[in-house]
This record gives structure tokens, sequence and C-alpha cells, in this order.
């Protein structure tokens, strides 16, 4: 059977294992030192950690899992890795170069069973979650690049919106959010941490009880339940009202500011009405909401959407402004590389079989 990842346990887990099997806190602190401010790929460079220790942990663990399987580069600086799981299964991760610094979009799951009617992950049901040791393995493997191709970059920023749905996986994301973090090891801002949800109401309230204290992004894609539901099944389960419900109770608890998804398809919900009824349904939480209007990338499996106009685009925006919602056209990276979420991969398993 194959070893898990260390990278799985959090600093406390760690620290715990370590102490029951008969070794100090001040010997966690090294190791975690060793594989998140030297990172290492194997436990016997851990110099100044004894033998018998480094033996214990490589007899149960294994640091890396994953294996960079391909990896496309585009004229802008955003790279596309996708990696290899033990299990063989292939996942996506990217690195994106913005004038803020570096990010990277984790996937948490094999597959996803939200099936969204625009998305290519959408079409390969999930298979597994991903553990956290393999979430935090793609920030590991995408900074260890970064080491060896521009020293002294690091990783600033973590959006975890690639493939899966990360609050159906909830455990794990919240492990892999509480490592990332932790300040004596990569020490990522909580406010430079952006997780995004389909909208999984009962865990929209979780997290916003939770210690985890990092951005909410919600995919909302429409103002409307007839239109939401068209394009993302999910709303048949969790509507629209019981969606703002939850992110009023977010907002209330947090007071931290939280993004609404909204992704354009040409004639489908880029209208001006679209606008003005996502505004009267930002209503009052203006004050706490932006929106990030995203232009879609069309994708072959899904020939029924295309790119909205730029007009409609900038009259969308232009809409949601004078309306007094805060709002921005996300930027593109990588159009010339496979740029949709899930593309890169879809394409491979397609090739494969
Ligand atoms: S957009 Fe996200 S949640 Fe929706 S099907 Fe694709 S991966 Fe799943």
């Amino acid at each position: 059977m194959n070893k898990p990842s260390i990278y799985g346990l959090t600093l406390d887990q760690l620290t715990a294992w370590l102490q029951e099997h008969g070794h100090t806190k001040f010997r966690a602190n090294q190791v975690w030192e060793w594989l998140y401010r030297k990172r290492v790929t194997s436990f016997a460079e851990m110099a100044d950690v004894n033998k018998e220790c480094t033996q214990l942990l490589a007899d149960h663990f294994v640091i890396e899992t994953l294996e960079e399987h391909l990896k496309q580069e585009s004229s802008d600086g955003t790279i596309k890795f996708l990696f290899r799981l033990q299990d063989g299964n292939l996942i996506e991760t990217v690195l994106m170069s913005h004038k803020f610094g570096l990010s990277v979009c984790v996937t948490t799951q094999v597959g996803c069973n939200i099936g969204c009617s625009f998305c290519a992950s959408g079409l390969l049901a999930k298979s597994r979650d991903l553990s956290s040791g393999e979430i935090v393995g793609q920030i590991m493997k995408v900074q260890r690049h970064l080491d060896q191709t521009k020293q002294g970059e690091r990783v600033s920023h973590i959006v975890v919106m690639g493939i899966g749905e990360p609050f159906d996986n909830y455990d794990n994301m919240a492990n892999f959010i509480r490592t990332v973090k932790d300040h004596k090891g990569l020490a990522i801002g909580p406010r430079h941490i952006t997780v995004s949800t389909s909208g999984l109401a009962e865990k929209i309230y979780e997290f916003a009880d939770s210690d985890l204290q990092v951005n909410l992004a919600i995919s909302l894609h429409a103002p409307n339940n007839e239109l939401r539901t068209r394009i993302m099944k999910i709303n048949r389960a969790i509507p629209i009202e019981k969606l703002m419900k939850a992110i009023d109770y977010y907002l209330e608890k947090t007071n931290r500011r939280i993004t609404l998804e909204y992704i354009l398809l040409k004639d489908v919900n880029d209208r001006r009405e679209h606008a003005v009824e996502l505004a009267e349904l930002i209503g009052d939480r203006r004050d706490l909401a932006n929106v990030n209007l995203i232009p879609y990338n069309p994708v072959d499996e899904h020939s029924q959407y295309q790119r909205s106009e730029q007009e409609s685009v900038r009259a969308f925006y232009d809409t949601l402004k004078k309306q007094g919602i805060s709002c921005s056209v996300r930027m593109e990276h990588g159009a010339d590389i496979d740029a949709a979420c899930g593309q890169l991969r879809s394409k491979q398993i397609r090739a494969a079989t």
C-alpha cells in the first residue's frame, strides 16, 4: 500500500504524532521547517534531525506523491501543470503571474459532481476526493518549480478554484488551509487565500464559524433561479434564497467581503436586464460584495455556449456600477494554452482513451 504524504499533517497533527512516537515538540518544529522552508524532498536531507526520527518518518510517510506529467507555459507567464497522483489519476494546477504576486489555483477532487453546464471538468464525474497532502503537494510542486527557475520568488496567493467543489471535501480543504497559512511554514496570509464554492449552503455556515478566516467566493452565475438552474443543476437542491441566507450569515459572522463570481455566457446571462436583476439581488449586501465578471472561455465540450461580445461585457459592468455595485472583470490568463478550467486534463484523458 502507498504511504501517505507527510504534507497531509498540519503542524499540530505532526507534533501530536511525533510526541506519540516519543519525540519532542521541538523536533516537530525542526521537521516542519525542513518541509516548508527548506523544501527538501527526502527525510534523509533533514540534517539536524536525528536518524531515529527521520527513519521513523520514512517508515510511515513519503514527502511527495505528485509527479509532473505535463506542463504548458503561456506567453503571459501562466503555467498549467498536469500532475499524476499515486493511483494514476491526473489533476490540474495553475500558476498565474500578477502585478501583486504569484497565485496558484489548486484542485480539490478528481473530477466533480456539481455538473455546471459550462465546465469541462463537470463532464468527468468525481472519482475521489484529494487528500489534504495531495492539495498541499500541488503548492509545494509549484513552489519548487519557482525555487529552481526564479530563485527567491514565492507563491503569494492561493485560489481554491480548480477542479472539484472544495466544500464537498471540506475537512481536507480545511487542513490544507491550516498548513499553507502556518506562519512557521509557507506563511501565506489568510487574506491572500480564497476558497470558491458553487454554493453548498450548509458548508458556508460551517466555514463562517471556523478558524480558517480566509476569503470566500461564490459561483453565482445567474440572478434568478430559473436561469441558475439551467446553468448549474446544484441550484435545484440549493436555490438562490437558501444560498443568500447562508451568505448573509457569513457576512454577519465574519464581516469580510465576499466575491460573487459571474461567468458571462453570450445571450444566456449577459444582458442588461440580468445585470439589473443581479444588482437587485445583491441589494443591501453591496458594501460587502464584489462581483467578479468572467468572460467565458469556450471549450469544445460545450458548443452551446459562446463568449460574450466585448460591448456586452462593458454594458453589464457599467450597469452594475451605476447601481452602486463594486465589480471587476477577470483578467484572462493563459489565453494561448488550454485556458479553461479542466481543459488540459480532459484533453489528456480523451487522448488516452
Ligand atoms: S465549475 Fe467547479 S463546481 Fe462547477 S462543475 Fe466545474 S469544477 Fe465542478
